[in-house]
Protein backbone atom coordinates (compact mmCIF):
# COMPACT_ATOMS: atom_id res chain seq x y z
CA UNK A 1 0.00 0.00 0.00
CA UNK A 2 1.49 3.41 -1.06
CA UNK A 3 -0.35 5.58 1.87
CA UNK A 4 -1.45 8.92 0.70
CA UNK A 5 -0.56 10.61 4.08
CA UNK A 6 1.02 9.94 7.70
CA UNK A 7 -0.86 7.40 9.71
CA UNK A 8 -2.07 10.87 12.36
CA UNK A 9 -3.69 12.07 9.08
CA UNK A 10 -5.16 9.03 8.02
CA UNK A 11 -6.65 8.62 11.75
CA UNK A 12 -8.17 12.19 11.83
CA UNK A 13 -10.31 11.73 8.44
CA UNK A 14 -11.67 8.52 9.15
CA UNK A 15 -12.91 10.48 12.57
CA UNK A 16 -13.73 13.14 10.81
CA UNK A 17 -15.46 11.87 7.70
CA UNK A 18 -17.88 10.11 10.25
CA UNK A 19 -19.80 13.36 11.00
CA UNK A 20 -21.13 13.70 7.98
CA UNK A 21 -24.90 14.71 7.97
CA UNK A 22 -27.27 12.21 5.97
CA UNK A 23 -28.19 12.38 2.73
CA UNK A 24 -31.83 13.43 2.43
CA UNK A 25 -34.08 10.88 0.11
CA UNK A 26 -37.79 10.78 -0.38
CA UNK A 27 -39.79 9.17 2.52
CA UNK A 28 -42.09 7.53 -0.70
CA UNK A 29 -40.16 5.44 -3.69
CA UNK A 30 -42.03 6.14 -6.60
CA UNK A 31 -41.20 4.52 -9.53
CA UNK A 32 -41.61 6.57 -13.33
CA UNK A 33 -44.77 4.85 -15.41
CA UNK A 34 -42.96 4.69 -18.27
CA UNK A 35 -39.34 4.30 -17.48
CA UNK A 36 -37.46 2.70 -14.11
CA UNK A 37 -35.77 5.37 -12.88
CA UNK A 38 -36.99 6.48 -9.14
CA UNK A 39 -38.18 9.67 -7.36
CA UNK A 40 -34.83 9.04 -5.60
CA UNK A 41 -32.49 10.59 -8.35
CA UNK A 42 -30.97 13.57 -7.43
CA UNK A 43 -33.38 16.53 -8.85
CA UNK A 44 -35.65 14.44 -10.70
CA UNK A 45 -39.36 15.48 -11.00
CA UNK A 46 -42.62 13.66 -11.51
CA UNK A 47 -46.17 15.12 -12.84
CA UNK A 48 -49.15 14.03 -11.89
CA UNK A 49 -49.31 11.17 -13.82
CA UNK A 50 -46.51 9.53 -12.61
CA UNK A 51 -43.91 10.13 -15.59
CA UNK A 52 -40.42 11.60 -15.01
CA UNK A 53 -39.14 14.62 -16.12
CA UNK A 54 -36.62 12.71 -18.68
CA UNK A 55 -39.44 11.05 -19.89
CA UNK A 56 -41.48 13.59 -20.77
CA UNK A 57 -37.92 15.32 -22.22
CA UNK A 58 -37.77 12.32 -24.62
CA UNK A 59 -41.53 12.38 -25.96
CA UNK A 60 -41.11 16.12 -26.64
CA UNK A 61 -37.67 15.17 -28.24
CA UNK A 62 -39.80 12.63 -30.65
CA UNK A 63 -42.95 14.59 -31.02
CA UNK A 64 -42.49 18.56 -31.16
CA UNK A 65 -38.95 19.73 -31.68
CA UNK A 66 -38.01 20.94 -35.26
CA UNK A 67 -34.92 19.11 -35.86
CA UNK A 68 -34.86 20.77 -39.75
CA UNK A 69 -34.75 23.96 -38.04
CA UNK A 70 -32.26 22.77 -34.80
CA UNK A 71 -29.96 21.67 -37.88
CA UNK A 72 -30.06 25.12 -39.57
CA UNK A 73 -29.57 26.96 -36.53
CA UNK A 74 -26.21 24.51 -35.94
CA UNK A 75 -24.95 25.18 -39.48
CA UNK A 76 -25.65 28.74 -38.44
CA UNK A 77 -23.37 28.17 -35.40
CA UNK A 78 -20.49 26.43 -37.45
CA UNK A 79 -20.37 29.13 -40.27
CA UNK A 80 -19.92 31.79 -37.56
CA UNK A 81 -17.39 30.19 -36.27
CA UNK A 82 -15.61 28.39 -39.40
CA UNK A 83 -11.81 29.39 -40.32
CA UNK A 84 -9.95 28.43 -43.73
CA UNK A 85 -6.93 27.66 -41.46
CA UNK A 86 -6.51 26.51 -38.09
CA UNK A 87 -8.80 24.74 -35.50
CA UNK A 88 -12.34 25.97 -35.25
CA UNK A 89 -14.30 23.99 -32.62
CA UNK A 90 -13.40 22.43 -29.47
CA UNK A 91 -15.07 18.88 -28.89
CA UNK A 92 -14.36 17.39 -25.26
CA UNK A 93 -13.33 13.68 -26.62
CA UNK A 94 -12.27 10.70 -24.46
CA UNK A 95 -12.72 8.15 -27.12
CA UNK A 96 -15.92 6.88 -26.01
CA UNK A 97 -18.68 6.20 -28.11
CA UNK A 98 -20.55 9.51 -27.33
CA UNK A 99 -17.43 11.76 -28.23
CA UNK A 100 -15.93 10.46 -30.90
CA UNK A 101 -19.31 10.57 -32.56
CA UNK A 102 -19.80 14.28 -32.29
CA UNK A 103 -15.69 15.06 -33.05
CA UNK A 104 -16.30 12.86 -36.58
CA UNK A 105 -19.60 14.14 -37.75
CA UNK A 106 -18.02 17.72 -37.06
CA UNK A 107 -15.13 17.49 -38.89
CA UNK A 108 -16.40 15.37 -41.35
CA UNK A 109 -20.47 16.32 -41.87
CA UNK A 110 -19.90 19.86 -40.95
CA UNK A 111 -16.19 20.26 -42.76
CA UNK A 112 -15.40 22.24 -39.12
CA UNK A 113 -11.66 21.63 -38.05
CA UNK A 114 -11.59 20.01 -34.46
CA UNK A 115 -9.14 20.15 -32.08
CA UNK A 116 -10.04 17.23 -29.20
CA UNK A 117 -9.30 17.84 -26.04
CA UNK A 118 -9.09 15.01 -23.34
CA UNK A 119 -9.02 15.27 -19.27
CA UNK A 120 -7.63 11.62 -18.26
CA UNK A 121 -9.49 9.53 -16.28
CA UNK A 122 -8.14 8.36 -12.77
CA UNK A 123 -6.53 5.11 -14.14
CA UNK A 124 -7.00 4.12 -17.71
CA UNK A 125 -8.75 -0.07 -18.43
CA UNK A 126 -7.02 -1.26 -21.06
CA UNK A 127 -10.36 -1.57 -23.78
CA UNK A 128 -10.81 2.66 -22.66
CA UNK A 129 -7.17 3.31 -23.38
CA UNK A 130 -7.46 0.92 -27.01
CA UNK A 131 -10.66 3.33 -27.91
CA UNK A 132 -8.79 6.51 -26.99
CA UNK A 133 -5.76 5.44 -29.63
CA UNK A 134 -8.16 4.29 -31.93
CA UNK A 135 -9.86 7.27 -32.18
CA UNK A 136 -6.26 9.46 -32.57
CA UNK A 137 -5.58 6.90 -35.06
CA UNK A 138 -8.66 7.50 -37.09
CA UNK A 139 -7.69 11.15 -37.39
CA UNK A 140 -7.80 14.06 -34.98
CA UNK A 141 -5.32 16.07 -32.68
CA UNK A 142 -5.72 15.43 -29.10
CA UNK A 143 -4.45 17.50 -26.44
CA UNK A 144 -4.53 15.50 -23.16
CA UNK A 145 -4.45 16.84 -19.28
CA UNK A 146 -3.58 14.76 -16.54
CA UNK A 147 -2.99 16.76 -13.18
CA UNK A 148 -0.67 16.17 -10.81
CA UNK A 149 -1.16 12.54 -9.91
CA UNK A 150 -0.50 12.77 -6.35
CA UNK A 151 -3.06 15.65 -5.51
CA UNK A 152 -5.50 13.43 -7.92
CA UNK A 153 -5.42 10.68 -5.78
CA UNK A 154 -5.91 13.18 -2.33
CA UNK A 155 -8.89 14.35 -3.81
CA UNK A 156 -10.10 11.68 -4.87
CA UNK A 157 -9.79 9.74 -1.45
CA UNK A 158 -11.53 13.02 -0.09
CA UNK A 159 -14.46 13.07 -1.74
CA UNK A 160 -15.15 9.80 -1.47
CA UNK A 161 -14.88 10.29 2.32
CA UNK A 162 -16.80 13.40 2.34
CA UNK A 163 -18.83 13.05 -0.37
CA UNK A 164 -19.41 9.38 -1.23
CA UNK A 165 -18.08 9.73 -4.57
CA UNK A 166 -14.32 9.68 -6.08
CA UNK A 167 -14.88 10.54 -9.26
CA UNK A 168 -15.52 14.71 -8.18
CA UNK A 169 -11.94 14.93 -9.48
CA UNK A 170 -12.27 13.80 -12.51
CA UNK A 171 -15.82 15.66 -12.96
CA UNK A 172 -14.30 19.00 -12.19
CA UNK A 173 -11.51 18.69 -14.95
CA UNK A 174 -13.79 17.57 -17.37
CA UNK A 175 -16.12 20.44 -17.34
CA UNK A 176 -13.56 23.05 -16.67
CA UNK A 177 -10.41 21.99 -18.91
CA UNK A 178 -12.30 22.08 -22.41
CA UNK A 179 -13.06 25.88 -21.34
CA UNK A 180 -9.20 26.77 -20.39
CA UNK A 181 -8.37 25.32 -23.94
CA UNK A 182 -11.06 27.38 -25.69
CA UNK A 183 -9.58 30.44 -24.11
CA UNK A 184 -5.98 29.39 -24.47
CA UNK A 185 -6.07 28.43 -28.15
CA UNK A 186 -8.33 30.89 -28.60
CA UNK A 187 -11.10 28.87 -30.10
CA UNK A 188 -14.00 30.05 -28.97
CA UNK A 189 -16.64 27.33 -29.87
CA UNK A 190 -16.67 23.96 -27.62
CA UNK A 191 -18.97 21.67 -28.40
CA UNK A 192 -19.82 18.98 -25.59
CA UNK A 193 -22.11 16.12 -26.24
CA UNK A 194 -25.55 15.88 -24.58
CA UNK A 195 -27.12 17.69 -22.20
CA UNK A 196 -27.34 14.92 -19.51
CA UNK A 197 -29.15 16.62 -16.61
CA UNK A 198 -32.68 16.72 -19.33
CA UNK A 199 -31.45 13.37 -20.84
CA UNK A 200 -31.36 11.32 -17.96
CA UNK A 201 -33.78 13.49 -15.33
CA UNK A 202 -32.44 16.71 -13.35
CA UNK A 203 -32.52 20.04 -13.83
CA UNK A 204 -34.46 21.10 -16.28
CA UNK A 205 -34.38 24.91 -17.01
CA UNK A 206 -32.11 24.31 -20.16
CA UNK A 207 -33.95 21.43 -21.35
CA UNK A 208 -34.75 23.62 -24.92
CA UNK A 209 -31.56 25.63 -24.66
CA UNK A 210 -28.02 24.89 -26.38
CA UNK A 211 -26.13 25.36 -23.14
CA UNK A 212 -25.69 26.83 -19.58
CA UNK A 213 -25.13 30.19 -19.00
CA UNK A 214 -22.01 29.75 -17.04
CA UNK A 215 -23.75 31.35 -13.59
CA UNK A 216 -25.99 28.13 -13.40
CA UNK A 217 -22.68 26.08 -14.22
CA UNK A 218 -21.70 26.02 -9.99
CA UNK A 219 -25.48 25.60 -9.45
CA UNK A 220 -26.03 22.32 -12.00
CA UNK A 221 -23.13 20.68 -11.37
CA UNK A 222 -20.71 21.55 -8.41
CA UNK A 223 -23.99 21.87 -5.77
CA UNK A 224 -21.53 23.87 -3.11
CA UNK A 225 -19.06 20.89 -3.82
CA UNK A 226 -16.65 22.59 -5.68
CA UNK A 227 -12.87 22.01 -5.50
CA UNK A 228 -12.78 25.28 -3.63
CA UNK A 229 -15.21 23.25 -0.89
CA UNK A 230 -13.17 19.89 -1.22
CA UNK A 231 -9.43 21.54 -0.57
CA UNK A 232 -10.87 23.20 2.31
CA UNK A 233 -11.89 20.24 3.90
CA UNK A 234 -8.91 18.75 2.75
CA UNK A 235 -6.27 21.51 4.19
CA UNK A 236 -8.32 21.70 7.81
CA UNK A 237 -7.50 18.05 7.96
CA UNK A 238 -3.91 18.39 7.43
CA UNK A 239 -4.71 15.96 4.62
CA UNK A 240 -3.39 18.55 1.92
CA UNK A 241 -0.68 20.66 2.75
CA UNK A 242 1.00 23.76 1.81
CA UNK A 243 2.69 22.63 -0.81
CA UNK A 244 -0.45 20.67 -2.40
CA UNK A 245 -2.66 23.77 -2.12
CA UNK A 246 -0.08 25.42 -4.16
CA UNK A 247 -0.06 23.30 -6.69
CA UNK A 248 -3.55 22.60 -7.37
CA UNK A 249 -4.16 22.77 -10.83
CA UNK A 250 -6.32 25.39 -12.24
CA UNK A 251 -7.70 23.46 -14.62
CA UNK A 252 -10.01 22.08 -11.85
CA UNK A 253 -12.38 25.09 -12.03
CA UNK A 254 -13.59 27.45 -14.82
CA UNK A 255 -11.24 30.21 -15.91
CA UNK A 256 -11.57 33.66 -14.48
CA UNK A 257 -14.85 35.21 -15.69
CA UNK A 258 -13.26 38.18 -17.48
CA UNK A 259 -11.40 35.19 -19.64
CA UNK A 260 -14.28 33.45 -20.55
CA UNK A 261 -15.47 36.10 -22.22
CA UNK A 262 -16.57 35.19 -25.85
CA UNK A 263 -16.42 31.82 -25.51
CA UNK A 264 -19.32 29.77 -25.73
CA UNK A 265 -20.41 25.59 -25.16
CA UNK A 266 -23.56 23.94 -26.95
CA UNK A 267 -24.45 20.39 -26.76
CA UNK A 268 -24.41 18.31 -30.18
CA UNK A 269 -27.75 16.83 -28.81
CA UNK A 270 -29.68 19.99 -28.73
CA UNK A 271 -29.08 20.21 -32.63
CA UNK A 272 -29.02 16.29 -33.74
CA UNK A 273 -31.64 13.59 -31.70
CA UNK A 274 -29.41 12.23 -28.70
CA UNK A 275 -29.48 8.48 -29.43
CA UNK A 276 -26.27 6.54 -27.53
CA UNK A 277 -26.90 3.30 -29.35
CA UNK A 278 -27.03 4.58 -32.74
CA UNK A 279 -23.67 6.73 -31.31
CA UNK A 280 -22.14 3.40 -30.70
CA UNK A 281 -22.86 2.12 -33.72
CA UNK A 282 -21.63 5.03 -35.32
CA UNK A 283 -18.11 5.24 -33.40
CA UNK A 284 -18.05 1.59 -34.08
CA UNK A 285 -17.91 2.05 -38.09
CA UNK A 286 -15.83 5.61 -38.35
CA UNK A 287 -13.56 5.58 -34.69
CA UNK A 288 -12.24 2.47 -33.91
CA UNK A 289 -14.40 1.93 -31.45
CA UNK A 290 -14.62 -1.39 -29.61
CA UNK A 291 -16.63 -2.94 -27.02
CA UNK A 292 -15.69 -4.68 -24.06
CA UNK A 293 -15.46 -8.25 -23.77
CA UNK A 294 -17.76 -8.58 -20.85
CA UNK A 295 -20.47 -6.18 -19.47
CA UNK A 296 -19.47 -3.34 -16.93
CA UNK A 297 -20.08 -4.13 -13.57
CA UNK A 298 -23.41 -3.10 -12.09
CA UNK A 299 -25.14 -3.39 -15.33
CA UNK A 300 -25.49 -5.20 -18.65
CA UNK A 301 -24.20 -3.15 -21.19
CA UNK A 302 -20.24 -3.49 -22.78
CA UNK A 303 -20.14 0.20 -24.89
CA UNK A 304 -20.55 3.28 -21.80
CA UNK A 305 -18.72 4.37 -19.52
CA UNK A 306 -15.71 2.28 -19.95
CA UNK A 307 -12.47 4.23 -19.94
CA UNK A 308 -11.41 4.57 -15.76
CA UNK A 309 -11.37 1.08 -13.30
CA UNK A 310 -12.57 4.17 -10.60
CA UNK A 311 -15.98 4.20 -12.95
CA UNK A 312 -17.36 0.86 -10.66
CA UNK A 313 -17.21 2.95 -7.54
CA UNK A 314 -18.55 5.69 -8.79
CA UNK A 315 -21.42 4.55 -10.20
CA UNK A 316 -22.11 1.94 -6.97
CA UNK A 317 -21.77 4.91 -4.55
CA UNK A 318 -24.55 6.51 -6.47
CA UNK A 319 -26.46 2.92 -5.96
CA UNK A 320 -26.02 3.10 -1.60
CA UNK A 321 -26.92 6.80 -1.36
CA UNK A 322 -29.58 7.08 -3.76
CA UNK A 323 -30.91 3.88 -4.92
CA UNK A 324 -30.05 4.71 -8.59
CA UNK A 325 -27.26 2.35 -10.04
CA UNK A 326 -25.85 1.80 -13.11
CA UNK A 327 -27.96 -0.12 -14.66
CA UNK A 328 -31.21 1.59 -13.82
CA UNK A 329 -29.58 5.04 -15.27
CA UNK A 330 -28.61 2.47 -18.75
CA UNK A 331 -32.19 0.34 -18.42
CA UNK A 332 -34.05 3.59 -18.17
CA UNK A 333 -32.39 5.56 -21.03
CA UNK A 334 -32.57 2.38 -23.38
CA UNK A 335 -36.56 2.18 -22.58
CA UNK A 336 -37.20 6.28 -23.37
CA UNK A 337 -34.81 5.66 -26.75
CA UNK A 338 -37.33 2.59 -27.66
CA UNK A 339 -34.22 0.16 -27.53
CA UNK A 340 -36.11 -2.14 -25.03
CA UNK A 341 -39.31 -2.71 -22.92
CA UNK A 342 -39.49 -1.57 -19.68
CA UNK A 343 -40.54 -5.05 -18.70
CA UNK A 344 -37.20 -6.32 -19.91
CA UNK A 345 -35.81 -3.23 -18.18
CA UNK A 346 -37.23 -4.00 -14.75
CA UNK A 347 -35.86 -7.55 -15.19
CA UNK A 348 -32.23 -6.02 -16.20
CA UNK A 349 -32.29 -3.98 -12.79
CA UNK A 350 -33.49 -6.21 -10.84
CA UNK A 351 -30.91 -8.69 -11.73
CA UNK A 352 -27.80 -6.12 -12.14
CA UNK A 353 -27.76 -3.48 -10.68
CA UNK A 354 -26.19 -2.55 -7.37
CA UNK A 355 -23.57 -5.41 -8.03
CA UNK A 356 -20.20 -4.99 -6.06
CA UNK A 357 -17.93 -3.57 -8.65
CA UNK A 358 -15.27 -6.46 -8.01
CA UNK A 359 -13.30 -5.89 -11.20
CA UNK A 360 -9.79 -3.70 -10.50
CA UNK A 361 -11.32 -3.52 -6.75
CA UNK A 362 -7.64 -4.03 -5.42
CA UNK A 363 -6.10 -1.71 -7.82
CA UNK A 364 -8.29 0.93 -7.14
CA UNK A 365 -7.71 0.36 -3.15
CA UNK A 366 -4.38 0.99 -3.92
CA UNK A 367 -4.58 4.37 -5.72
CA UNK A 368 -6.88 5.60 -3.07
CA UNK A 369 -4.49 4.63 -0.22
CA UNK A 370 -6.80 2.41 1.51
CA UNK A 371 -8.43 -1.31 2.16
CA UNK A 372 -11.48 -3.49 1.83
CA UNK A 373 -12.47 -2.89 5.72
CA UNK A 374 -12.22 0.67 5.77
CA UNK A 375 -14.12 0.89 2.52
CA UNK A 376 -16.65 -1.08 4.64
CA UNK A 377 -16.77 1.67 7.29
CA UNK A 378 -17.24 3.97 4.01
CA UNK A 379 -20.59 1.74 2.33
CA UNK A 380 -21.91 2.07 5.80
CA UNK A 381 -22.18 5.28 6.18
CA UNK A 382 -23.14 6.31 2.44
CA UNK A 383 -25.63 3.61 2.27
CA UNK A 384 -28.59 5.03 2.85
CA UNK A 385 -31.12 2.31 3.27
CA UNK A 386 -31.83 2.52 -0.78
CA UNK A 387 -29.45 -0.61 -0.94
CA UNK A 388 -32.32 -2.51 -0.05
CA UNK A 389 -35.15 -1.26 -2.20
CA UNK A 390 -34.80 -3.92 -5.22
CA UNK A 391 -33.40 -6.43 -3.19
CA UNK A 392 -31.00 -7.15 0.10
CA UNK A 393 -27.76 -7.78 -1.63
CA UNK A 394 -25.52 -5.84 0.94
CA UNK A 395 -26.00 -7.35 3.74
CA UNK A 396 -23.62 -10.01 2.65
CA UNK A 397 -23.15 -9.54 -1.21
CA UNK A 398 -21.36 -12.75 -0.90
CA UNK A 399 -18.74 -11.59 -3.78
CA UNK A 400 -15.78 -11.10 -1.85
CA UNK A 401 -16.59 -8.11 -0.11
CA UNK A 402 -18.37 -8.68 3.06
CA UNK A 403 -20.48 -5.79 4.29
CA UNK A 404 -22.93 -5.80 7.51
ZN1 LIG B 1 -39.44 7.94 -16.87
Amino acid sequence: MNPLWINEVEARIRAAATNLDPQTTPDEVIMCKRCVVTNQRPRITFDDKGICSACRYAEDQATKVDWDQREHHLRMLLDSHRRDSGYDVIVPCSGGKDSSMVAHRLKHDYDMHPLCVTWAPFIYTEVGRANFDAFVQSGFDVVVAHPNGHIHRKLARLALEYYGDPFQPFVYGQLAWPMHCAVQYGIPLVMYGENGEAEYGGDTAANNKPCWDFKDWDRVYSKGRDVEALIGLGWDINALDNDDVRNVSPFYGLPLKHRLEGAEFHWFGYYHRWHPMENFYFAEQHTGFEVHDERSGGTYSKFASLDDKLDGLHYWFAFLKFGIGRCTSDAAQQVRAGDISRDDALALVERYDGEVPERHMDEVMEYLGMDAGHLCTIVDRFNNGNAVFFNNKFENDGRGIEIT
